[in-house]
Parts: structure tokens; sequence; C-alpha cells
């Protein structure tokens, strides 16, 4: 309604600005598209888990007397409300940062401290596998932006390396500062890697290369797809380098403090 109102508006100053506003109406039909794709996938991932639990819980009532079956059926009930909970905390996650609401109250952040946060969530389960986590170079780099939002953003590129890594195989972290002024964080693992037919498409939401390997490791498929917005939202970029049958690497570029030029909310436009 309000996109019919500023074309007809606009037709009053003539062609050419109505064919300016078409456009604008163009981009709002494709971001209600977007909305509505987002809003078809989340339905459809939150199905499976939702219709597990429903039919464990009529397994686990009718499998009363028999503790192996109760435990099993307890076991996976626990396993796929712990899934839904990700999912649920993915998605708010992710429309929250598709809002693209500029950083409100964006702080120096240190770079260290945001690596060092990833890799200690994700050590008991690197440890659990044997896969040792390396931090490399200890240069002091900041850059402005949200701490916790950059951290979430890390932690997924460091939970991803180790998911897809096989068993004592060896991931590296680190932080450097470019002569242009960029802080790049590159995290690398000696996994499976990424064809590049897949490279585009797995920072899609809910994209997956193997489905069912994601669901077994935990994935929600929405880890690379926060990342990217996450590290947009700062003004920065996300690359990819990968070797099918050697690893990957992910490298977060991110304006470094001095140069950086973030827009903060309550600015005026
Ligand atoms: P998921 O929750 O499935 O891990 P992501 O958005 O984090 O979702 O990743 C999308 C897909 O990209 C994964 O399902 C996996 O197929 C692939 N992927 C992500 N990171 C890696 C990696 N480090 N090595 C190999 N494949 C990866």
């Amino acid at each position: 309604e309000t996109d019919l109102r500023m074309l007809v508006r606009a037709s009053r100053l003539g062609s050419r600005y109505v064919l300016v506003l078409a456009e604008d109406h163009t981009e709002t039909h494709r971001l209600e598209e977007v909305r509505r794709d987002f809003v078809a996938n989340i339905s459809h991932e939150l199905k499976t888990p939702i219709g597990a639990v429903g039919l464990l819980a009529e397994a686990l009532a009718e499998a009363a007397d028999e503790p192996d079956q109760v435990r099993y059926f307890a076991g996976s009930l626990t396993r796929e409300s712990l899934r839904l909970g990700r999912l649920t905390q993915d998605i708010i996650e992710l429309s929250r940062l598709q809002a693209a609401d500029p950083l409100s109250g964006p702080s120096l952040v240190d770079v260290r401290a945001v690596i060092r946060t990833a890799v200690d969530r994700n050590r008991v389960e690197a440890e659990a596998r044997s896969i040792e986590i390396v931090t490399r170079g200890g240069k002091h780099a900041t850059v402005v932006g949200d701490e916790d939002m950059l951290a979430v953003a890390v932690h997924n590129l460091v939970a991803n390396a180790v998911h897809y890594s096989p068993d004592g195989s060896r991931i590296g972290i680190g932080a450097t500062v470019t002569e242009s002024g960029y802080v790049e964080i590159a995290v690398t693992d000696q996994g499976d890697g990424i064809a590049e037919a897949e490279r585009e498409r797995i920072f899609e939401r809910f994209y997956r290369v193997d489905p069912a390997r994601s669901r077994r490791t935990g994935g929600t498929g929405l880890g690379l797809a926060i990342v990217k917005h996450v590290v947009q939202n700062h003004g920065g970029d996300i690359r990819l380098w990968s070797q099918v049958g050697s690893g990957s690497t992910f490298t977060i570029r991110l304006p470094e403090a001095s140069t950086a030029t973030v827009p903060v909310r309550g600015d005026s436009e």
C-alpha cells in the first residue's frame, strides 16, 4: 500500500521519478519475497524436530515398563529438544541481524579477546575429538563494533571447523592487520574442504552441503548466514579458500579501529 502511494505521488512529478520509485517498489517486493522464503524455510525446519518430539513422547509413554527403551527415547528427546533450542536461538539471532539496524552503542573491541572467547566455547568439543586448536599471532588489534556479535561470528567459524574436521586434526586461528587498515581473522581447518560449486551457497540460510551430516553434528544451517550478517553489519566481508580433501580457511575482514566508519544509531543521516 505504501509503495502504491509513493508511485501515485511521484507520477505528478514526471515520468522520470516514477521510474526511480518503481525500482524502489521492486526492491521492496524482493525483500518481501526473501522474508516470505525465510518464514517458509523456518516452518519447514521446525516441523522436523517438533514432529520428532511428539513421536518420541508417545513412544516414551508406551515403553514405560521397559527401562532400556525409556532411556533410549528419553535420550533422543533430549537431543531433539536441544536441537530445537539451538534452532530457535539461531533464528532469533539472524532475524535481529537482518533488521540491519546500525550497531547500537558500538565500542572498541579487542580482537584477541574475541578469538579467546570463541576458542574457549569450542574447547570441550574439540578436546573430546582430539582436535588441537592453535592460536597464532598475538598482535594487538582492535575493531569498532559489538563484541558479543563478533564472538558469535568467530565462534560459528571455529565450531564449523571442529564439526567438519576429522578427529585428531588441527585448527589454526589468528588475526593479522593489513597495510590497508583491515583486521583479518582467519580460521583454518584440515577438514573435507568445500567444492567450488558450493562456496557461495553455504552462506545462504539453511543451506548445507550434506544435510544428514549437518544434522548429526547438531548444525542448524544458519551458522554461516549469521557470520555473514555480523560481518556486513561491521562494514567487513568474509572470504573462503578451500581445497576439497585438504581443508578450508574462512577469513573475516574488518576495518581496523582507526579506519572504521561504522554507522552509529542516532547519527543524523
Ligand atoms: P551448519 O549448521 O549446517 O554447519 P552453516 O551455515 O554453519 O550450517 O554451514 C553451512 C554448510 O557449509 C555446512 O552444512 C557444511 O556443509 C558447510 N561447511 C561449513 N563450514 C565448513 C568447514 N569448515 N568445512 C567443510 N564444510 C563446511
